[in-house]
């Protein structure tokens, strides 16, 4: 039966920790490939293996895997039963020859692996015995340094696994492991990156958009609808919430200096994600503001914009130029998307200067006369929730 074996960072999982994570690994990798043919995902010592009906569906488990967070690194293996106490490395030594046969490369290394230490040979010992092996049946030289091709040998559970092909995983955290976050998301580049990388760390993404509706086209929304189906490819379920802000803005736009309307709207977002943050149980606001990238950004600006709320804000973004981000977006699939014309709610309204040093003084006495709590309850009330589920595409 066709199996592959996964890894993960171990070092990210020492400790008390080590059997949660492993634990949540294990059901995200269930739950993912649940539409597949995989008939079991096993924890064993310090990885995980995976076994799947058909060599046909490779493609499909590697891709589930690659969506996985926590994953360091994947292959398809082989395995034989090996005998810890007195083992036999011949037929072990003759299926790694058959496997080698359709494959061209000069030069070869063993790298083997005790995840068992009771087993009667070192490591060392297992990569001269099969080198040698290989050596004599194949007549390819050893190289220790830049090998053609690797074969990795690994003693676990009663069972010899070798695999030829290592394949880096997405890295980072399995998913739930660091808690809840609310992603401010736009239908722009640099929000969807923003909440990719919290997810990576482990957090689980709930996310709140503002649109401009009624003023406003549906598009940025079928954007951020799209984008949000795209990164549930990583957490498998998704909950995106969205609220009307073209009645808010325009009480903003009626009432405030034009220069510092932008930091005006941005508090306003802040103040309900927050609201909307305790309602989910999550311990953080992440955007994907980058210093100094717009006029909204500037330092003095983040900071005004920060004072709004009581919540940590997370911005993963902020020390990354455009382009990094934008490489980013290109990597994890949400580039194209991002790209696509659209009418931003921030868009409308926004004043031909704005202020880059805005002032946190004026700025709270520019929201005196605004019933800042009713517009946040009428945000809230008219909020709707979209239901995203892996495979399933976006709940409308
Ligand atoms: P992005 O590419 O993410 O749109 P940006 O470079 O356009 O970012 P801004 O428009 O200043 O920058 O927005 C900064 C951050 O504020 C965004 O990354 C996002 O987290 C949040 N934000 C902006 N507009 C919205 C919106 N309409 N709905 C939800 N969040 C928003
Ligand atoms: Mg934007």
């Amino acid at each position: 039966m066709p199996q592959a074996l996964v890894h993960y960072h171990e070092l990210a999982l020492k400790g008390r920790n080590r059997g949660v994570f492993q634990q949540r690994l294990v059901q995200h990798l269930q739950h993912s490939l649940k539409h597949t043919d995989v008939t079991e995902v096993k924890a064993l010592p310090g990885r995980l293996r995976i076994a799947f009906r058909h060599g046909d569906s490779w493609e499909a488990v590697r891709d589930r895997i690659r969506h996985t967070f926590g994953v360091a690194n994947y292959a398809l293996a082989d395995s034989l039963p090996i005998d810890y106490a007195s083992p036999n490395l011949a037929p072990l030594c003759r299926a790694i020859e058959a496997a080698l046969q359709p494959e061209t490369f000069s030069t070869f290394r063993v790298t083997a692996k005790r995840g068992d230490k009771r087993f009667a040979k070192t490591s060392l010992e297992l990569n001269r015995e099969i080198g040698a092996h290989l050596c004599r049946a194949t007549g390819k030289r050893v190289s220790l340094g830049e090998a053609d091709l690797t074969v990795a040998v690994e003693i676990v559970d009663h069972a010899a696994y070798f695999s030829l092909r290592k394949h880096p995983g997405p890295g980072g955290l399995p998913t739930g492991s660091g808690g809840r976050v609310l992603c401010l998301i736009s239908g722009g580049i640099d929000s969807p990156v923003a909440a990719c990388r919290m997810m990576k760390r482990g957090c689980r993404a709930v996310f709140v958009h503002f649109h401009g509706r009624p003023y406003l086209s549906r598009a940025s929304e079928e954007k951020v609808r799209d984008l949000v189906s795209r990164l549930t490819d990583y957490q498998l379920k998704s909950r995106l919430y969205l609220v009307p802000f073209g009645a808010i803005q325009r009480t903003i736009v009626v009432h405030a200096p034009a220069p510092i309307r932008v930091v005006m709207y941005r508090r306003m977002m802040l103040r309900i994600a927050e609201h909307l943050a305790e309602r989910e149980r999550c311990w953080g606001l992440v955007t994907g503001d980058s210093l100094g990238q717009v006029a909204s950004q500037t330092a003095e600006n983040l900071r005004s914009v920060s004072e709004a709320a009581q919540l940590p804000i997370l911005r993963p973004l902020i020390g990354m130029d455009k382009i990094e981000i934008i490489t980013e977006a290109q990597r994890i699939g949400t580039f194209d998307t991002s790209i696509e014309p659209d009418e931003d709610c921030c868009t409308l309204f926004i004043p031909p200067h704005p202020n880059t040093r805005s002032r946190i003084d004026d700025v709270r006495q520019a929201e005196r006369p605004l019933p800042i709590g009713d517009m946040v309850k009428a945000g809230i009330d008219a909020a709707e929730v979209a239901e995203f589920s892996f495979g399933a595409g976006p709940a409308r």
